[in-house]
This record gives C-alpha cells, sequence and structure tokens, in this order.
C-alpha cells in the first residue's frame, strides 16, 4: 500500500463553531462534505481531542464556516493551533453571526457558513462521525474556497532555513502547521502540540 495515494485526496477548510451554555468555541476543519442533496445533509469528522467535538456531541448542532483563499494564517492559528478549554476563541472577535440553530458563524476569511443539526454520530475510535440536516447558510463573498491544497501552497508561511543542530541532532517539521521538533529520534506517539497531528505528518527535514 502506498500511503501517498491519500495525500491526492482534495480538502476544503473551514472554522467549525458550537455553542454549549454561554461559551462558543470552534477549530479548524477539512472534512465537511454534501452527503445528500434531498434531504439536505453535510458530513464532519472531528477529532475528539478538540472542545469542539465534546460540544457538538452533547448540543447536536454546529456550523461550518467556509474558508476562502482570503483567510489568513492569523486566522488557522486563532482556530487551529490553541485549545477552546485554555482561551476563549471569541473574546476578541467581531466579525460573527449568531445563526438559526444559535451557533456562530466566522464572517472574515470565509466566503460562506452553512449550519447544521446532527441526526448521527459514529465512534470512529479518534474521530466521531457526525451527518446532520442543514437549517441555515448563506454566501457571503464571490472568492474562491480555500482547498487543503492551497493552503499549504499559499497561506502557510514558508519554513525558515533550519540551522545544523549541535550533538547529531535532528529536525523534523509538521507539514500541517510547520511546528518544528529537535531530537535524536521523533516519537513514534508524538503528537504536533500546535494542530494534533500525529507523528506520520511530520518529515525529516535535511540539513
Ligand atoms: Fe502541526
Amino acid at each position: 500500500m502506498d500511503k501517498t495515494a491519500m495525500y491526492k485526496l482534495s480538502y476544503g477548510l473551514f472554522v467549525l463553531t458550537a455553542k454549549e451554555g454561554e461559551k462558543d468555541n470552534g477549530c479548524i476543519s477539512n472534512t465537511v462534505i454534501q452527503v445528500t442533496t434531498e434531504p439536505n445533509r453535510i458530513a464532519v469528522a472531528v477529532n475528539k481531542s478538540n472542545l469542539t467535538h465534546d460540544m457538538i456531541l452533547n448540543t447536536s448542532k454546529f456550523t461550518a464556516s467556509v474558508l476562502s483563499e482570503e483567510a489568513s494564517f492569523e486566522m488557522f492559528k486563532h482556530f487551529g493551533f490553541q485549545s477552546g478549554r485554555d482561551v476563549n476563541k471569541f473574546e476578541d472577535l467581531t466579525d460573527t453571526k449568531r445563526t438559526a440553530n444559535g451557533t456562530l458563524a466566522v464572517l472574515k476569511g470565509t466566503n460562506a457558513y452553512i449550519t447544521a443539526n446532527v441526526i448521527s454520530a459514529t465512534d470512529l475510535g479518534t474521530h466521531t462521525l457526525f451527518i446532520a440536516d442543514v437549517v441555515d447558510g448563506e454566501v457571503l463573498s464571490d472568492v474562491s474556497s480555500a482547498t487543503y491544497d492551497y493552503y499549504q501552497n499559499h497561506i502557510k508561511p514558508k519554513p525558515e532555513k533550519t540551522e545544523k543542530k549541535e550533538g547529531g541532532k535532528k529536525v523534523w517539521r509538521c507539514k500541517v502547521c510547520g511546528y518544528v521538533y529537535e531530537g535524536e529520534e521523533l516519537p513514534k506517539d508524538f503528537t504536533c502540540p500546535w494542530c494534533k497531528h500525529p507523528a506520520s505528518d511530520f518529515e525529516l527535514v535535511e540539513i
């Protein structure tokens, strides 16, 4: 099996938001797809380590705001590289709108939002697959949607040149967010502290 075949799948990018009690939160997702038109349903797989996952599981409501090619790397850092358990991601974010089911849409760096109510949740181990009825939505701009490929080539900053390390240490870089790990060997169970992706998403940096 050539696992790099999986890299040829294309993905969109989204801010996935939920509200539980008085708390709003959101994370970055690349797995929102429409699964049926009649009825209009979408699916999203969410990593269980995200607070947004628990909030969707508990409330059965979410909004997927579609990131556009105008989205900044700051947007990805804000929603993707920190946890809602540590910070209030919506404290200083004013470009938002309350949607039909009470969850927030993000209006900056996005071209549309789709609001949905969960009808089934399937446990996939590391993730939960949510299927949901679309209940609200709006187009916000004509800017093209950002694909994961576009993020890699145009939004994520180009990596800085890495200097040779002392003591034979090697350098691995997270291909998703750019986080750098230094050491003798990258632990197989390592998880990126910024974007939570596994060791398999790291590459050895040639120095
Ligand atoms: Fe990462």
